[in-house]
């Protein structure tokens, strides 16, 4: 099944001699269970890409759907309960309440959605992320992978239909980066979540089943990893 996909997606920015064309035509899809990495120089169209997935940013021409959902089609409030039902999101800044524990940081965002956590996922999430031992901690008791963590799993545990990640492990050092990467991977093995992200790092990027490069913005290069037609 398809969690999310473009196609012929594009995005223009300013006009006249302010013209930017930082998305031309991009189709792909972001299929269920499955990890994609997004890579490509800097102002190759990486942001505006996940950013028109997730909703936060129009298109100019074509479409960008989460699941059978054609964004353009939402008004604004629709748009914005999508987003809050069906899209989670890593930031490379944390983002976490400082004076809230790291349990309560992870289910603030469906306190204020006014939704229950399934216990049994969120137990889950928790688990697969390896913070069992740190829920009442706050965020300045715990390590920069740590604090990743939490929030990687604050974006898991509303059960989103697609994590969109922004260079998640991009504040951390190499070893953080990997505990990161591996409970991303493990997300997407053991809970069968969609992960997009976009990194700058080919480590990063090993632990995707999928890498797409970008290049002015277009899709230049697509690599699916040998071990992924076990997920698909
Ligand atoms: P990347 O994430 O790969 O670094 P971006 O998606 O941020 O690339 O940018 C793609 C292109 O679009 C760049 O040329 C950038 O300058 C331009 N761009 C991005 N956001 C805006 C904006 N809000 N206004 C004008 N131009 C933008
Ligand atoms: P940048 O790529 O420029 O560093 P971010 O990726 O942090 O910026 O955020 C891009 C946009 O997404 C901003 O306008 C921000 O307000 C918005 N945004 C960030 N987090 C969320 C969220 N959880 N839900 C909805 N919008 C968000």
């Amino acid at each position: 099944a398809v969690a999310a996909s473009a196609t012929d997606l594009s995005k223009v920015y300013g006009q006249g001699e302010t013209r930017v064309v930082a998305l031309d035509q991009v189709s792909t899809q972001f299929h269920r269970g499955e990890f994609t990495a997004i890579m490509g120089p800097s102002g190759s169209g990486k942001s505006t890409l996940m950013h028109c997935m997730a909703g936060l940013d129009s298109v100019s021409s074509g479409s960008a759907r989460i699941g059978d959902t054609e964004l353009s089609s939402l008004k604004d409030k629709q748009l914005t309960r999508l987003r809050r039902d069906k899209v989670g999101f890593v930031f490379q800044a944390f983002n976490l309440l400082p004076t809230l524990t790291a349990l309560e940081n992870i289910t603030l965002p469906m306190d204020i959605a006014g939704r229950k956590p399934d216990k049994a996922w969120l137990d889950n999430v928790i688990e697969t992320v390896g913070l069992s031992g740190r829920l009442k901690h706050r965020p300045a008791q715990l390590s920069g992978g740590q604090q990743q963590r939490v929030a990687v799993a604050r974006a898991l545990a509303a059960q989103p239909e697609i994590i969109f990640a922004d260079e998640p492990t991009g504040n951390l050092d190499s070893r953080s980066g990997a505990e990161v990467l591996g409970f991303l991977r493990n997300s997407v093995r053991e809970l069968g979540q969609t992960v997009v992200m976009v990194t700058h790092d080919a480590v990063a990027a090993s632990y995707a089943d999928r890498v797409v490069f970008l290049a002015d913005g277009r899709i230049v290069d697509e690599l699916r990893s040998p071990t992924a037609d076990a997920v698909l």
